[in-house]
């Protein structure tokens, strides 16, 4: 649980994230009384004693206890910097963590943490579809370092996750179970609190094997990872927290004692995010829930008209979901919302959808997500592009399917712009 400052209180009662993200962790008399937080665009800062430097370094390093009380105190902009640590401290509200570290890009968070914990011969069990950029890092760079991987389907029954563990001579070494829920882009459900269940049923001897749940899609606002048993929540701060497609970063959450490793590490890789970086998403974050809140409401809009449409024949979208489908407890359980996030699948194959991507107006065609315009973009020759065929028919990403990010626009124009799209096909 995040350990609140007392300006995270009103009479002891907890102030909701969207009242703090506005001024939590910044005091006006720190800058001449600015109202905002500035950006600190400085590489190192002065002590005040040579004491004092010695203090700030021997509790940086580790070298000893921090006193109660006791501030790390500011030296360089690879340790620390103010636009980072406010941030960390306004992004920890959301999923209620201990700690946070932001990173200059969703991937520098990713392969930051996993380096972190992994080790040569060691085995990490993911879902899959994965983001491309961690499907390859995971696939292709962490094993020319002697580290296994083994994978099994999101949206598979809890059963047969657990057999694809289980059958395989790697649960000896399972060292992290690494997530993306939902997956990308069928919206297909991974099930954290059973993750957390096979973590400490299959960890090799007293071995604690965290489970790290990629909550780029839902996060941090409808779905919160950390209460259902995970270790680390990872983002790409570029989608929804970032929310206006000019900045790229990164962030991992969770408690003090799992981001010690990982903020050690951003230390000697300098994959921290940059001040001007943190500056930005300080302002993204104080309009999150607003635009989050929109997008999702519009995603319902857009969905209900697309699974109307006599064009189309199926729409992957969480709000959907009904009593008699396998995830629909899951879905409740687990997710506070549907989020902004739908695919589906045109009648036709690649022709009928690029003719319908090529006729959209006011939706723009573009890989990324969560950010205030809307995105639509054909996964089986763009973000997915590098997986097999055979894998694509796998995980439902078919020559017609096509994923669209919901943005704040009014919903009656993100449909005017769908449907005569449609009609152009
Ligand atoms: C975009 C994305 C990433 C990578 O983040 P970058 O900020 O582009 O480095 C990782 N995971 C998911 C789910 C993403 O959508």
């Amino acid at each position: 649980m995040t350990e609140r400052k007392p300006e995270g209180y009103i009479n002891a009662q907890p102030l909701h994230p969207e009242s703090l993200m506005m001024g939590y962790g910044y005091k006006p008399e720190w800058s001449e009384g600015a109202i905002k937080c500035p950006i600190f665009q400085t590489s190192t800062f002065v002590f005040k004693t040579a004491e004092e430097g010695k203090a700030f370094f021997e509790l940086a390093y580790g070298l000893r206890e921090q006193q109660p009380g006791e501030q790390v105190g500011l030296i360089y902009s690879r340790l620390n910097n103010p636009d980072l640590e406010i941030l960390e401290d306004r992004l920890c509200l959301w999923d209620d963590a201990e700690a946070g570290a932001v990173f200059e890009s969703g991937m520098a968070a990713i392969a930051t943490t996993v380096l972190a914990y992994l080790r040569p011969g060691d085995a990490l069990f993911f879902s899959e579809p994965l983001y491309g950029g961690t499907d390859y890092l995971f696939r292709h760079v962490l094993t020319q370092f002697g580290i296994q991987t083994l994978s099994f389907r999101a949206g598979a029954p809890n059963e047969e996750v657990e057999q694809v563990l289980a059958s395989s001579p790697l649960r000896e070494r399972l060292a992290m179970i690494y997530i993306e829920t939902p997956a990308n882009p069928t919206n297909a459900l991974v099930d954290i609190a059973f993750c957390a269940h096979l973590a400490k049923k299959y960890a090799p001897n007293g071995r604690k094997v965290p489970v790290a749940v990629d909550n780029t899609f839902l996060g941090p606002l409808w779905q919160h990872p950390l209460k259902h048993g995970a270790d680390l929540v990872l983002y790409s701060a570029t989608k929804y927290i970032g929310g206006h497609s000019d900045v790229i970063a990164g962030a991992c959450l969770g408690t003090k004692d799992a981001l010690a490793p990982v903020k050690t590490l951003r230390t000697f890789m300098g994959t921290m995010a940059g001040p001007w970086t943190g500056w930005l998403l300080l302002r993204s974050l104080e309009t999150l829930k607003l635009r989050m809140t929109a997008q999702m409401k519009n995603a319902r809009y857009v969905a209900d008209f697309l699974a109307d449409h006599p064009k189309v024949l199926k729409v992957n979208y969480l709000g959907h979901l009904r009593e008699e489908h396998p995830q629909f407890e899951l879905y409740r359980r687990q997710c506070l919302a549907p989020g902004g996030m739908i695919s589906f699948e045109i009648a036709g194959g690649e022709a009928e959808a690029f003719r319908f991507l090529n006729a959209l107006k006011l939706i723009k065609l573009a890989v990324s997500l969560g950010s205030t315009e809307s995105l639509a973009e054909h996964p089986a020759t763009m973000t997915h592009s590098d997986m097999s065929k055979e894998d694509q028919r796998a995980f439902g990403i078919t020559e017609n399917l096509i994923r669209l990010s919901v943005g704040v626009e009014h919903p009656e124009d993100l449909v005017l712009d769908l449907k005569q799209a449609l009609d152009a096909v």
